[in-house]
């Protein structure tokens, strides 16, 4: 940026408020930068069902005798990339969430993952993948909604990136003033350079793999938004070909 202060030599003071000036700077043309790239990446995610869209329709107005077969198919096509877009828009909405969110509810883990796994059932039959959970009886405060977002999407990606007749162990254990809760998968795996990149929004390890599984890429950092506006953490251990094991820490009640 064009308004850093340069050629401060001076070790005292002045010197020490242009160089936190120019920090402050720097952060905020990353800051941009990072914008600029989610906006891209957005416009991307949302360009890509409208063509889809735009191609079906030019299709069947330069058809000059379409069957009703051909509207049948383009009508599916269309509800499928409506559907998609309706996914990323709601993706979006969740990582813009408002800031009025109450975060008072007392929320059971134990119930909350019996509900998350029954809800993702048909998946795991398609997969042929089992869930097993062993939750403490330890409550949290915070956004139910949320929360239930949070594993919701862990235990989604942990069954979408499994093999078949995989596994998916989810465990509960009051540690201090935390719990933490694990979601270990028997899965595909995250490459390690992979790793630091994983909580950023849009990015995906494979693009089509994930696309064809449904995903936007955002979910891992709706997540991580999420724990955080929670005052928790949240880590990531992987072998590619062996499995994932995500690591949150949430405060006890
Ligand atoms: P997506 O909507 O593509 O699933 P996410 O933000 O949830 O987006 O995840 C980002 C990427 O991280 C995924 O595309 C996938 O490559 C990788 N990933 C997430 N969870 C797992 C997992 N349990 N096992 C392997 N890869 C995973």
């Amino acid at each position: 940026l064009s308004y850093r202060i340069e050629n401060i030599s001076t070790k005292d003071e002045i010197g020490d408020l242009a160089a936190s000036f120019n920090k402050m700077l720097d952060r905020l043309e990353q800051s941009f930068i990072y914008q600029k790239s989610f906006a891209a990446n957005a416009a991307h995610e949302l360009k890509t069902p409208l063509a889809t869209i735009k191609a079906g329709i030019q299709v069947l107005k330069l058809d000059n005798a379409p069957t009703i077969e051909d509207y049948e198919e383009n009508i599916e096509v269309t509800e499928q990339s409506t559907e998609r877009l309706i996914h990323v828009v709601n993706d979006l909405l969740t990582l813009a969430y408002k800031q009025t969110e109450k975060f008072s509810d007392n929320i059971e883990l134990k119930n909350l993952f019996e509900t998350i796994s029954q809800e993702l059932q048909p998946l795991c039959l398609e997969k042929t993948t089992t869930i097993y959970l062993d939750i403490c009886e330890e409550t949290i405060i915070g956004n139910q909604t949320l929360i239930y977002r949070v594993f919701y999407n862990l235990i989604e990606n942990a069954l979408k990136y499994n093999m078949n007749n995989g596994i998916v162990k989810v465990i509960g254990r009051p540690q201090n003033k935390f719990i933490h809760i694990s979601i270990s998968d028997t899965g595909i795996g995250i490459p390690k350079e992979a790793i630091p990149y994983i909580f950023e929004p849009f990015f995906r390890v494979d693009q089509s793999r994930a696309r064809k599984l449904g995903g936007t890429g955002l979910g891992l950092s709706i997540v991580r938004t999420i724990i955080e506006k929670h005052k928790g953490t949240i880590s990531v251990k992987s072998t590619v070909n062996v499995g994932t094991t995500f690591e949150v820490k949430l405060p006890k009640t």
